[in-house]
C-alpha cells in the first residue's frame, strides 16, 4: 500500500486514489460491503477513510478498517447529537486514549455543525462540536468537519481551539471561508456535488483554490454524482442512488477537467494533500 501511494503518477491506468470520506459502515452496504470495497480497489481507490457518526459505530469502523487495511476516524456527527449523551463524549475520550497508537486512527470525525437540517438544537450541536475539538487537540489529531451553512461558526470554534488541521468535508462555502480553513491547516473535500453543472460555486472553488488545498471524497453512500442522480419521482418509484467509493476516479475526472490537469496529476496532487492533512495515512 505504501509503495502504491508514493507512486501514483506513473500512468493514468495505474492512478491511485484516496477516498477521504466514505461511510462504508452504513447499513446501505450491509448486503455487499466486500464487493463494494473490491470494486473500489479495482477502480484504483487504494485507501478509504471511514469516519464514524456516533459512539455506537466506533468499534464497527475500527474493525472494518483493520479487516480491510483502511483508515478510520472517531466522532459524533452533528445530525446524531440529538441522541448523543455525555457518556458518548466520555466514550470518545476513552477510545482516543485506548487507540492512541493505532496508525489506522487518523482523525477525530465526523464532527461539526449543521444549520441546514431543521429542528436541530444549535446550542447542543455547539456543545458537542467544542467538546470534540478539545478532545482532538488533546489527542494531537486532525478533525474531519461536516460543514452545512455553518462555516463561520466552525471557523470560530477552530480559532478558539487550535487543532492539527484536517478536512472540511463536502465544502460548499465562499472563497473567503475556504481561504480561512486553508489558513488553519485544512484541506477542502470535493466529491459528487462538483459533478453537477449547476453547482457553479463549488465548481468555481474546485477550479480556483490553491492546488494544495483540495482532497477528493465520495461521502458514500450519500452525495451521488450526476450520473447516479435520481429525481424525486424516480426515488418514489423505488430507484436508489447509492454512491460508492468506486465512483471516486470518475468524480476526479471532473476535478481534472476543471483544473486542466491530467488524471495522474490529479491523483498525485490530491493524494499528497490527503497525506499532508491526515499525516497518519502515510503509515497505511
Ligand atoms: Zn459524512
Amino acid at each position: 500500500m505504501k509503495a502504491a501511494l508514493t507512486q501514483p503518477a506513473t500512468a493514468a491506468a495505474g492512478a491511485q486514489w484516496i477516498d477521504t470520506h466514505s461511510h462504508l459502515d452504513a447499513a446501505e452496504f450491509d448486503p455487499d460491503r466486500d464487493q463494494v470495497l473490491h470494486s473500489a480497489r479495482a477502480a484504483g481507490v487504494a485507501l478509504l477513510v471511514l469516519p464514524a457518526v456516533a459512539a455506537r459505530h466506533f468499534e464497527r469502523v475500527r474493525a472494518l478498517a483493520h479487516a480491510h487495511g483502511l483508515a478510520y476516524a472517531l466522532g459524533i456527527h452533528p445530525l446524531y447529537t440529538p441522541a448523543a449523551t455525555d457518556a458518548d463524549l466520555a466514550q470518545l475520550q476513552q477510545a482516543l486514549k485506548r487507540w492512541r497508537d493505532d496508525p489506522r486512527l487518523v482523525a477525530v470525525g465526523e464532527i461539526g455543525l449543521d444549520f441546514f437540517v431543521p429542528g436541530l438544537d444549535v446550542a447542543r450541536q455547539q456543545r458537542f462540536y467544542n467538546a470534540q475539538l478539545a478532545l482532538a487537540r488533546d489527542a494531537g489529531l486532525p478533525v474531519i468537519l461536516h460543514v452545512r451553512r455553518s462555516a463561520d461558526a466552525l471557523l470560530a470554534g477552530l480559532r478558539r481551539c487550535r487543532v492539527a488541521g484536517g478536512i472540511a468535508h463536502a465544502f460548499n462555502g465562499s472563497r473567503q471561508q475556504a481561504d480561512a480553513f486553508v489558513e488553519l491547516g485544512f484541506a477542502l473535500g470535493f466529491g459528487g456535488a462538483m459533478t453537477f453543472e449547476r453547482a457553479l460555486q463549488i465548481r468555481r472553488l474546485a477550479a480556483q483554490l490553491p492546488e494544495h488545498s483540495l482532497v477528493l471524497e465520495t461521502d458514500a453512500p450519500d452525495i451521488p454524482p450526476q450520473w447516479l442522480y435520481r429525481s424525486a419521482e424516480e426515488r418514489a418509484a423505488g430507484l436508489t442512488a447509492r454512491n460508492t467509493p468506486a465512483e471516486l476516479p470518475r468524480i476526479a475526472e471532473t476535478l481534472a477537467a476543471l483544473r486542466g490537469w491530467s488524471l495522474p496529476q490529479t491523483a498525485a496532487q490530491t493524494t499528497a494533500n490527503a497525506l499532508r492533512v491526515l499525516p497518519r495515512l502515510r503509515a497505511q
